[in-house]
This record gives structure tokens, C-alpha cells and sequence, in this order.
């Protein structure tokens, strides 16, 4: 991405897309039952209030009525058909290839077949976005948290805590490509969670090899155990080697979430928050809900000058519903170099927009 003079001007930059996640996979209800929806009616109630709040992105789990992760496909499609009906321009993402709600206390977390998990193509009503993961990976969660974070949490108990931290992401081309083309074919925006550049890269060589013709909107996940750290020079690195037609949100975990959503409202960039991605106030000395966190990103923007996107322009500016029908035109509308023609070495300029 390139940043000229003025970049970090509210004038230039779009208005800023507040993803939350607030089901939280990885807690059991016990850990925050202030703010962990259990029924299905508070499930939908969560959504509303977020958006409310000013995020016009939902990331999405769904819980079974006994407090655990569901991974039946009708509770999916019960929670997306509530929040539908009663907040129908927010943004739904549903957490995809990256299912990891234990099934029972101190259970490893269990993968959902390549299979099972190409079903999220079916959700019925559909979604606009199912995130994926490129290349399988390391998600050792915990490698980023203090004993702090944790304390007193479910996530603190022995069999949770080495679950959590062995946790490991298949996500291999075959897969990732074949899933892709379902979303596609459905009308699913494909959200990429991407945890390095080595990942983006795989992602630019499968659009120009007319593998991936969709936009890339993509968050840059910098939780460490497998992921990048959520420092300057990681976020920096990374940042460059996006192209300047792509939509980049930053996520990382726990105390660093504040932090770096600061820098990505100063940037430019976009936001996720939620007690997916963190529980506490800066200080520690209390839980802090997902609306809270969300009405705190309001906050911090209005003082940068930074306006907070409402729902028509979210889904503008993440080009909900586009897809392209070329490599050529993918490369063109991420602001990607075009791929080189015979006796080229490649480009230093971009593409034109078809
Ligand atoms: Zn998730």
C-alpha cells in the first residue's frame, strides 16, 4: 500500500469498518457471563447491539443452548436468519475454515472435516462473508497471552490450555482453492485471515493463476504462536506488500488489540474487536464486553477525525457481492502488477483498472 503525503488525513481515508467479534469460541460462558450470549435470543440480541454500537461487521460463532461451540450447520443458519431479520445491512461473517470451539470442556479441539467445512458454502440464508486461512499453520493462541489473560478463565485449565495451544489450521491449496470456488459459486465473499506475508503470497499467485477472481479483503491476524507479533516492523513489512486496491483490518490478541487498532484507525486501516480477541481493559482490573470495546473504537476515531462507516458504506468499500471474471481483472481491481507477458520480467507499475 502505498502512503503519500496527507494519508494519515481523516479527509483521505475511508470511513473506518468496525468488525466485531463478540461470541468468543474460546471462552466457556462462565468466563464472562455478563457478556457470553448462550440462547439463541441473546445470540441475535448480541449482533443488534453491536451494530448498534457501530460495527457493521459481525464475525460470527454460534453456541449451543448448553454454552458449547455448535458446529451444526442449522444453528448457523437459525443465528444468521435471527440477525437478518432483525439487522438486515450488518455485514455477516462467519468464522469458517477456522472452527475451534472445543466439544467439551478440556476436549481437544476437534478439526471439522475438508468436507463438513466446504458445507459453510450451503448456510442458508447465506452469509456475505466466510473467512478462510491459507497454507495449514500453527494457531497456538495462547504463545501472545500472559498467565493474566487467562487467570481464572477456562482457557486456564490444563487440558483447555494445551488444546488452545497446539491448535493447528488445515489449510492446504487443494482445499483452500476448491472452497473459494463453492463461496463463489454462492454469492460468499471469501474474508482472508491471514497470519504472515508468506500467506498473502500464496494468495497473489492463486489470482494470477485465475484461481481466486474475488477482492482481496483480507485482516492481517498478528496473535504470534504460527502468526506474526503485533509489532511495527511485522505491520510495517506487511502492509507494504499489500496491493492498494485491498481492504486491510488489523487483529491481534488480548492488550495488544487496543493498541493496534489505534494504529489502524491513524493508518487508515480497519478494525476488529471483541472478546474473541480480547477480555480485559488495559489495566486488567476488569472485563471489558464487546460493545464496550466497539463503543470505545467510536470514540477514538471521532477524535481522530475518522468517521465510522455505517452499513451502505461497509459494504461499499469491502465490495460486498463483486467478483471478478479474469486474473486480469482480479490483478487490476486489488492493485496488483499484471502478470508479465512472454520476455517480461514483470512490472514495476500497476495495472490499470479494467
Ligand atoms: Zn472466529
Amino acid at each position: 500500500m502505498n502512503f503519500q503525503d496527507g494519508s494519515m488525513y481523516p479527509e483521505h481515508q475511508d470511513p473506518l469498518v468496525i468488525t466485531c467479534a463478540p461470541y468468543g469460541p474460546e471462552w466457556m460462558p462462565a468466563d464472562f457471563p455478563e457478556d457470553i450470549p448462550v440462547s439463541m435470543k441473546e445470540q441475535v440480541q448480541k449482533a443488534v447491539d453491536c451494530y448498534n454500537a457501530g460495527a457493521t461487521v459481525l464475525h460470527l460463532h454460534v453456541r449451543e443452548p448448553d454454552g458449547k461451540g455448535s458446529k451444526r450447520l442449522s444453528k448457523f443458519n437459525e443465528l444468521l436468519d435471527g440477525i437478518r431479520s432483525r439487522v438486515p445491512k450488518m455485514i455477516l461473517q462467519v468464522g469458517g475454515s477456522i472452527s475451534f470451539a472445543p466439544e467439551g470442556e478440556g476436549e481437544v479441539a476437534k478439526w471439522l472435516s475438508d468436507d463438513t467445512r466446504h458445507m459453510l458454502a450451503e448456510l442458508n440464508p447465506a452469509p456475505d462473508q466466510v473467512t478462510i486461512a491459507i497454507n495449514s499453520n500453527q494457531m497456538n493462541v495462547l504463545e501472545q497471552m500472559l498467565p493474566e489473560d487467562t487467570a481464572g478463565t477456562s482457557l486456564a485449565t490444563p487440558e483447555s490450555y494445551r488444546a488452545y495451544r497446539e491448535m493447528t489450521i488445515p489449510a492446504g491449496p487443494e482445499w483452500v482453492e476448491e472452497h473459494i470456488r463453492r463461496l463463489s459459486a454462492k454469492g460468499v465473499q471469501t474474508h482472508f485471515q491471514l497470519a504472515n506475508i508468506t500467506q498473502l503470497e500464496t494468495v497473489e499467485r492463486m489470482m494470477r493463476r485465475g484461481a481466486c477472481n474475488v477482492p482481496l479483503i483480507l485482516t492481517w491476524v498478528a496473535i504470534g504462536g504460527g502468526f506474526d507479533a503485533p509489532n511495527l516492523y511485522n505491520l510495517a513489512n506487511f502492509v507494504r506488500a499489500v496491493p492498494d486496491g485491498a481492504v486491510l483490518t488489523l487483529e491481534t490478541s488480548m492488550l495488544n488489540v487496543l493498541p493496534l487498532n489505534m494504529m489502524a484507525i491513524a493508518l487508515g486501516l480497519h478494525v476488529r474487536c471483541g472478546i474473541e480477541d480480547n477480555l480485559w481493559t488495559q489495566d486488567r482490573k476488569a472485563k471489558l464486553g464487546s460493545v464496550q470495546q466497539i463503543e470505545q473504537l467510536v470514540r477514538i476515531a471521532r477524535e481522530c477525525g475518522r468517521e465510522v462507516a455505517d452499513a451502505p458504506q461497509a459494504r461499499r468499500i469491502y465490495r460486498i457481492g463483486e467478483f471478478y471474471a479474469s486474473a486480469e481483472e482480479t490483478l487490476a481491481r486489488n492493485g496488483f502488477a499484471p502478470n508479465r507477458r512472454p520476455g517480461q520480467r514483470g512490472f514495476v507499475q500497476h495495472a490499470l483498472a479494467a
